[in-house]
């Protein structure tokens, strides 16, 4: 699923492309995905400007002139193209918004993802139920410690709770947690001061890393796009499960966490 990387490199990408860009249709192939009736949804967006793109933990919001949002989660498998019909076959995408250009928002692989309009209060109030994005300012050190000082369980459900802090999933989280040199399956309050400044300082080196390098997704966002998915290859455990470790050659170890995979080099980072 897309997190923090992925999406803050979409809304950059987005913002530039969208921004001020009028819609003349929208297609919708899978109703499921939307909220509206299709015709209503499609009523609604017509020749409607896209002001600006904003990100809010793993959701995107497309800021519409007439002040409602297109509210987009993306959840497992959901991706994006942007460029002209010529290139992409509609049928393969759920929702496919047109803009007075010639080019077209693609949304694709929307099975648990969806695309809602909503009213700008709504929005506000969907959002309100997440936790501090990572790179808010008022997010210090001071702050995180603070926020982990009231937290129980483990430190990778901590670090995946959307309402505790908004935006890091099932592989950021090892990879912050092998970047602090922390077993994921550590117990929170059981963190030294030591161990909280550790993760403060990883989980904004690896997530501006993986963000610069354009995240994980497959599939390149525009017919030029070699950016897209350029963080891929270089997450250090996820998903590497039997593979030595690149610091310490151990083998990283793949177990399950509250039904979630968890990926760790026992050596690097201790035990839970
Ligand atoms: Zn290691």
């Amino acid at each position: 699923m897309p997190e923090w990387p992925e999406m803050e490199h979409y809304r950059t990408q987005l913002s530039s492309l969208l921004g001020g860009k009028r819609i003349t249709g929208v297609v919708v192939n899978r109703e499921g995905s939307i909220n509206e009736p299709p015709e209503a949804f499609a009523n609604a967006l017509a020749n409607r400007t896209i002001l600006f793109v904003e990100r809010r933990g793993k959701h995107l919001l497309f800021h519409l002139d007439d002040g409602n949002r297109l509210l987009l989660h993306l959840m497992l498998g959901g991706w994006l193209y942007y460029g002209t019909e010529a290139k992409k076959e509609d049928s393969r995408f759920q929702v496919i918004i047109r803009l007075f250009d010639g080019n077209s928002l693609y949304f694709g692989g929307l099975r648990l993802g969806y695309l809602h309009l909503v009213s700008a209060k709504s929005a506000l109030e969907q959002m309100k139920q997440l936790g501090p994005e990572p790179f808010d300012q008022r997010l210090t050190l001071e702050a995180f410690r603070k926020l982990f000082s009231g937290k129980r369980g483990r430190l990778k459900t901590a670090l995946t709770d959307q309402k505790f802090i908004a935006g890091i999933g099932n592989c950021y989280s090892d990879e912050i947690c092998f970047e602090a040199k922390l077993h994921p399956a550590r117990s929170v309050p059981d963190l030294d001061a030591a161990a909280i400044e550790r993760l403060y300082a990883a989980m904004r080196k690896v997530l501006i890393e993986a963000k610069e390098a354009g995240g994980y997704m497959e599939h390149p966002l525009t017919e030029n796009d070699n950016v897209t998915g350029g963080y891929n290859s270089r997450c250090l455990v996820y998903d590497r499960g039997g593979e030595p470790c690149i610091v310490c050659g151990h083998e990283i170890q793949h177990e399950t966490l509250s039904s979630r995979k968890m990926f760790y080099c026992p050596q690097c980072q201790g035990t839970a």
